[in-house]
């Protein structure tokens, strides 16, 4: 889906609002990504604001078992008309998680893209499946020893007091 800039310039108060509903091969084959964005355009930026939503298929980095992770993202990216160099007198501030993309001499807006990128950026370094997965079956067995053996005791001092 590419969104000319000229549609923007033309739309009312030149800002224009879209639904995106498909899968984008890149990020998930199987699952859509739903995402409502508005483009506005002010001077020579180009806002792109809303929501992504979605499940997409991740791989636990502890269990390494695949699962369906949400995602909901609020989108606040920008993009520039032309370049750094022509146009802009101000240094712009950059949040964490955010990019600022030049068009260059593109004249349209790749929202496939834009997408892609805030997922990309949006996403935790390490992907767990639970916050509390204890990882593979060896690691489990490991843990879940280690802390029956208290449990046990407790057991044992029950009995010990019915002999009694
Ligand atoms: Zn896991």
């Amino acid at each position: 889906m590419y969104i000319e800039i000229d549609e923007i310039k033309n739309a009312p108060e030149q800002t224009l609002s879209l639904e995106f509903d498909d899968v984008i091969k890149e990020i998930d084959e199987n699952n859509p990504i739903q995402a409502k964005i508005t483009l506005k355009l002010l001077g020579n930026i180009i806002t792109a604001t809303g929501k992504i939503q979605g499940q997409i298929k991740s791989t636990c980095v502890r269990c390494l078992k695949e699962f369906n992770r949400k995602i909901d993202i609020k989108l606040n990216e920008k993009y520039m008309l032309g370049t750094l160099y022509n146009g802009m007198d101000g240094e712009i501030e950059l949040k964490e998680n955010n990019f600022l993309e030049e068009l260059g001499d593109k004249n349209e807006i790749d929202i496939e893209d834009l997408i892609y990128q805030s997922v990309i950026l949006n996403s935790p370094n390490q992907i767990v499946c639970d916050i509390n997965c204890l990882g593979d079956e060896m690691l489990e067995k490991y843990v879940k020893k280690e802390i029956s053996d208290p449990r046990l005791k407790v057991f044992e001092n029950i009995k010990l007091e019915k002999d009694n």
